[in-house]
């Protein structure tokens, strides 16, 4: 990702409510490493159900609202992130819905899938000591994540 000012961040939310983003958090950009994001993800600390997600489309920001799900999966099993497919303990994982884009989201349309709960998909795609986890690993990682997350968006966006 290339780095961008907060008001671009602001300004790039597809699928927020009215009245949504009145009070929007933006984590410090400043010590931001761009390259190493395939999308900015970030919890709401003030509502814990939270969560943001911007990513770039041809150049521009498209950030995306989603909402966590109060119960999380049964412990102890395991689970998978479905953008980064990293396995993780259950309770790491949740269910998130995004509104869907328009009118969709405005009548309750929303679409789910299952995240990291901290929505730090980049940084776990990078952790690991360098022998386990080789650059080679990390790049297809990489462009694994960036491709679902793009789908993802692209669904919210979908309005037929
Ligand atoms: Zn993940």
């Amino acid at each position: 990702m290339k780095p961008r000012p907060e008001n671009d961040i602001r300004e790039s939310f597809v699928n927020a409510l009215p009245g949504g983003l009145d009070r929007l958090p933006i984590p410090g950009l400043h010590e931001m490493l761009w390259e190493d994001r395939e999308f900015l993800g970030w919890r709401d600390p003030q509502a814990p159900h939270r969560g943001y997600m911007v990513h770039w489309m041809d150049d521009r920001p498209v950030g995306l609202v989603v909402r966590s799900s109060s119960s999380s999966l049964r412990p102890g099993i395991a689970a998978m992130c479905s953008l980064c497919h990293s396995p993780q303990p259950a309770t790491q994982v949740r269910l998130f819905t995004a509104p869907k884009a328009g009118e969709a989201g405005l009548n309750g349309d929303t679409l789910g899938t299952y995240i990291c709960e901290d929505l730090a998909c980049s940084l776990l795609i990078r952790v690991a000591p360098p022998h386990l986890n080789p650059p080679e690993q990390i790049a297809r990682r990489s462009a694994g994540l960036a491709e679902r997350v793009q789908g993802f968006t692209a669904n919210v966006m979908k309005t037929a």
